[in-house]
């Protein structure tokens, strides 16, 4: 009866890089403040969930330019983008 389960990620972030970008984005749902800047700077890579928080749609749907561009105008820093070679933002 008891299937709460906690602890666990719940981060859209996979394991492997982007077939195309070769990158990964995470969102810190605890950072996110729901403004919605990534959205609409990128409304093919993040959307908003039904509680207001960014989720990843498609790493692959603008360049790794386009998203770094997008996580740097995220007002709290939610938006972390991972290349092979670690971190490129922030
Ligand atoms: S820009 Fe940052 S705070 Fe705003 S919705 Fe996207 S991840 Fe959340």
């Amino acid at each position: 009866m008891d299937n709460h389960r906690t602890g666990e990620a719940t981060l859209d972030a996979v394991a492997e890089p982007s077939a195309v970008n070769s990158i990964r984005i995470e969102v810190d749902r605890d950072l996110c403040i729901g403004s919605g800047d990534c959205v609409d700077a990128e409304p093919e890579v993040f959307a908003l969930d039904d509680e207001g928080k960014a989720f990843v749609l498609d790493t692959d749907a603008a360049t790794p330019d386009e998203v770094v561009d997008a996580a740097r105008n995220c007002p709290v820093t939610a938006i972390f983008v991972i290349g092979e070679d670690g971190y490129i933002y922030p």
